[in-house]
């Protein structure tokens, strides 16, 4: 697959996305956007479709360009596998000065080679990047020729990072598996019951904890895409009855196109919160269209629900009327509110800057009048937020945790480089006893007392 303009434009403008086609307006003209200079700053195109790859655990993922593509990213996401540990390798050409003036093609080709000789992985996954791009290498023909002369599929991956942000990135991982992986391969049965889940990245292990019930429910994860993935479950990823978009933005070009393709109709749902759990297990049995199955499902969300109010009943006593700051993106943005909710907390504010015109109606509803929606943010904005609303703590991604401590109140990382896995009804539990403890923590009292020059100057004066 070949990134061409027109290419770029197309994921750009893509129509399962509300960013792009909101109802009754134009097009929003920032999705369609040329990258500035420092728009990559935030994950860069390439960066963005590892994301959305490397959770295939047996896959070698090969980065053609300098170590440092590779390296800034490597190892900070925190997908898990239950097995298989190649895609945590850290594979680069490592291209030279004598490379970007002669061309990396022959590089490309050895290093290939090599990965398939060393470590005999399902497939190669092979990620062009800005410099590599910028020469003329050319990616396609450099893994058919691989692919044929190894007998291993060789999956090219056109996300230099200068097309755009870490969006676009996604998506294009999503083209390439389109592309090259999905209709590949056949399961050796199917059901009327199979589904694959899209965009969810198995962060934490979070999947781990959603897994079970689709069991129970006799529920069949025919391909997960991407979490704890193996190469061939996503080859035969079309013979599913419905798609699950978990993190949907990020890999909706991918639900639409299957819908089109191969008639697999998708739903966006979340795993965070009770309520949204018990409304993602209802619209997939109600999509799948099987009475017995909704029943079932009544069922389970009784028992769960039942047994997670007792699990919950001593964090909820501690947490009621904490006021909380959130700033994330996306689906969380509401999602979580969602949850802290569940947990008898106060959303005071939430960011919306990367949020839909369906996730802003839903943040509006959830936060009520009072509720502070935030545009712009940056730590100046969120300080002044949190003195305003005196809120108890700040949910939000790693890199807030030095406002946090700034303003002198806990914070919990809720991004994709956390340790805790948050999702379904036992990540719920989870949830509860990060924030519980990260709030009543000792340390806090000793953090918020004045420093001992403060004093002593007070007592000089
Ligand atoms: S692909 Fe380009 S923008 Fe991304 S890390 Fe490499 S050089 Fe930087």
């Amino acid at each position: 697959m070949r990134m061409t303009q027109g290419k770029i434009n197309e994921l750009l403008s893509e129509t399962g996305c509300e960013h792009n086609h909101k109802k009754d307006q134009k097009k929003n003209k920032s999705c369609t956007q040329v990258a500035q200079p420092g728009a990559a700053q935030g994950g860069c195109a390439f960066d963005g479709a590892m994301i959305a790859l490397v959770p295939i655990a047996d896959v070698a993922h090969l980065v053609h360009g300098p170590i440092a593509c590779a390296g800034n990213s490597w190892g900070s996401r925190g997908s898990l596998s239950s097995g298989e540990t190649l895609y945590k390798m850290g594979f680069t050409t490592d291209i030279t000065e004598n490379d970007v003036i002669f061309g990396g093609e022959k590089r490309l080709y050895k290093a290939i080679a090599e990965v398939q000789q060393r470590y005999q992985p399902a497939a190669v996954f092979v990620y062009s990047t800005c410099v590599t791009a910028l020469i003329g290498d050319d990616l396609d023909a450099v893994c058919q020729k691989a692919a044929e002369k190894f007998g291993v599929p060789v999956v090219p991956v056109n996300s230099p990072g200068f097309v755009g942000s870490k969006n676009l990135g996604n998506r294009i991982g999503g083209e390439s598996l389109l592309d090259y992986v999905v209709g590949t391969g056949e399961p050796e049965y199917t059901t009327p019951y199979d589904i694959n889940l899209i965009g969810e990245y198995n962060i934490a292990g979070e999947m781990w904890g959603v897994l079970p019930l689709f069991e129970k429910l006799g529920i069949r994860v025919l391909a997960k895409i991407t979490g704890d993935a193996r190469y061939k479950e996503i080859t035969y990823a079309h013979r599913a009855k419905l798609n699950v978009m978990i993190c949907s933005k990020a890999l909706i070009n991918m639900g639409r196109k299957m819908e089109e393709r191969y008639g697999i109709p998708y739903i966006e749902e979340s795993f965070y919160g009770i309520a949204d759990m018990n409304r993602c297990l209802r619209n997939i049995a109600a999509k799948i269209g099987d009475a017995n199955l909704q029943e079932r499902v009544e069922l389970l969300i009784a028992d769960e629900t039942a047994k997670l109010d007792e699990a919950l009943a001593p964090y909820r006593a501690r947490l009621k009327g904490k006021r909380v700051v959130l700033y994330t993106g996306g689906v969380k943005s509401w999602s979580i509110i969602s949850a802290a909710k569940d947990l008898g907390m106060e959303v005071m504010a939430t960011s919306t800057k990367k949020s839909t015109e369906e996730d802003k109606s839903k943040i509006k509803e959830l936060l009520g009048k009072d509720g502070i929606m935030l545009e712009k943010g940056n730590a100046q904005e969120l300080l002044r937020v949190i003195a305003q609303t005196k809120a108890d703590m700040l949910i939000a991604g790693g890199r807030n945790q030095y406002t946090a401590l700034k303003a002198r109140i806990p914070f919990l990382d809720i991004n994709q480089e956390r340790h805790h896995p948050y999702a379904g009804y036992v990540g719920m539990i989870e949830m509860a006893r990060e924030i519980d403890e990260a709030l009543h923590s000792p340390v806090w009292q000793q953090v918020r007392q004045p420093a001992p020059w403060e004093t002593q100057r007070l007592e000089v004066l």
